[in-house]
């Protein structure tokens, strides 16, 4: 593209808060912890970059925290750029309106779910000039070549005077294997790490985009409208042994909304990577009713480590109001299916989503140690938005609330129990699950499996102990 601007593809952050960059704790930077001490890959910046790039517009990705960046020396280096484009997520929204005030010669982009569940009010409050709603790929490259005339782009919003304009929705693009391989040289890939794999470079790969559920606490729908796009099982194991043999890692988390869906597609998918014989460890996240034996099987085979469950609540009032609508036999069929693999599984539950009582919740803690997964992680349900959650409690959502959204901390709640008590209880339950022998003995086995490593995994749990009694 002739006489392009200069692109700046970057993630938010907050002026004043020192980062130190270690290894992973459990707070990271979805949930939006003050401190960061790991991150996840940013593999929605490298995609959009990638197609950028494939069109000749000149493009960077900052990653401030990793990159070791302060607010002042972030501000300074995006100065040399014509466009930012910035993530945004509910809990750094306040950090990334700042960032970008003294930027207003630019053209300030925002993109991501709350961007997209917000454009109208974050345009009408000045805080940026463009928001690319839903999927960004196709949306950013037009939008960049389209600055000056932004009324036929599809999927963005923006300002035209004083007057907000929002173009209609973008339409999915079903056809991901055209996509190109994220651009992964622009960003230091020794630098991201996930607690499953302890201080270990660990690479995002997503197999599929969307979900089919209808969790009312979770915003996919925003962007894939209840639907699941797919990769084709050669592409995405292309990819990682791109990865594996281009940045000698071996970490991955298939970060797809959800992996486990459709058990011919999984099978493909794992026995070409047991027949491609890549010395990979990966884990993903999946629900406890779309498994079944045949690719619990060929998932440990392939190097699978650790899937993430969503059980969320023992009450199944809050299962049907929350539309989780998981029951205690498949939670527990899958818990142990997926353990006797020899594949450890994170179960993640919450407290305080509309119907929870002190009795579902204490309910839902003692359930944790029933089903007894590997590790569990407890969280104050949130209304981000974008969610039907929200938008049926959006009036208890003011001011800065959003920034508290971290999933552990919250100064509303969204049942009968005031805000404060779900926090006690929430600790509460940490301290039952994980002041347990069987934790310890488990714990015992992970370091066992990687002796090597055990300095560093014990300095996560200890952090991630931190993080949430602090
Ligand atoms: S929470 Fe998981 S299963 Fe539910 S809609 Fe979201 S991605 Fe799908």
């Amino acid at each position: 593209m002739e006489n392009a601007p200069r692109v700046l593809l970057m993630n938010p952050i907050e002026e004043g808060q020192d980062y130190v960059v270690d290894v992973d704790p459990v707070v990271s930077r979805h949930t939006g912890g003050k401190t960061k001490i790991g991150v996840f890959y940013p593999l929605g910046m490298t995609y959009v970059a990638a197609v950028l790039r494939e069109h000749d517009i000149p493009v960077e990705i900052l990653d401030p925290i990793p990159d070791g960046y302060t607010f002042e020396s972030a501000l300074a280096h995006a100065e040399g750029f014509d466009v930012i484009i910035m993530a945004l997520a509910a809990s750094n929204a306040g950090g990334a309106y700042r960032f970008f005030s003294p930027l207003k010669d630019k053209t300030r982009i925002f993109m991501g779910t709350h961007a997209t569940a917000l454009d109208v009010r974050i345009l009408e409050e000045d805080y940026c000039d463009i928001i690319i709603r839903g999927e960004p790929e196709l949306t950013a490259l037009e939008a960049i070549r389209n600055l000056n005339n932004l009324a036929d782009v599809e999927g963005v919003s923006f300002k035209n005077g004083s007057e907000v304009v929002r173009n209609p929705d973008r339409p999915l693009n079903r056809n991901l294997d055209d996509l190109p391989l994220p651009a992964r040289d622009l960003v230091d890939n020794s630098k991201y790490h996930i607690v499953s794999f302890p201080g270990r470079p660990t690479a995002m790969v997503l197999t599929s985009r969307g979900c089919p559920f209808s969790c009312t606490y979770c915003a996919t729908h925003l962007f894939y409208k209840h639907r699941r796009n797919v990769r084709s099982p050669e592409a995405v194991v292309n990819e990682v042994e791109h990865v594996v043999k281009t940045y000698g890692i071996s970490n991955f988390f298939f970060a797809d909304d959800t992996f486990n869906i459709g058990e011919k597609r999984v099978v493909e998918i794992c026995d070409l990577l047991q027949e491609r014989k890549l010395p990979i460890q990966w884990l993903c996240l999946g629900r406890v009713d779309t498994m079944t034996e045949p690719m619990i099987r060929a998932m440990a085979r392939a190097g699978c480590k650790e899937i993430l469950y969503g059980i969320e609540s023992a009450s199944p009032d809050v299962q049907e109001q929350t539309k989780k609508n998981i029951t205690r036999e498949q939670m527990t069929n899958t818990v142990s299916l997926t353990l006797k693999a020899g594949i450890r599984v994170s179960a993640f539950f919450m407290f305080g989503n509309p119907g929870d009582t002190l009795e579902s919740i204490r309910e839902t803690s003692a359930l944790a140690r029933t089903l007894n997964p590997t590790f569990a992680s407890f969280n104050i349900s949130t209304p981000d938005p974008g969610t039907e959650l929200y938008e049926s409690v959006k009036d208890r959502v003011t001011g800065n609330t959003f920034e508290k959204f971290d999933r552990l901390n919250t100064d509303i709640s969204i049942c009968d129990i005031p805000a404060e008590q779900l926090r006690k209880e929430l600790v509460k339950a940490y301290l039952l699950f994980y002041f347990r022998p069987s934790f310890w003995f488990s714990l015992l086995r992970f370091i066992s499996s990687d002796l090597l490593n055990a300095p560093t995994i014990l300095k996560v749990f200890y952090r991630q102990a931190m993080n949430v009694l602090k």
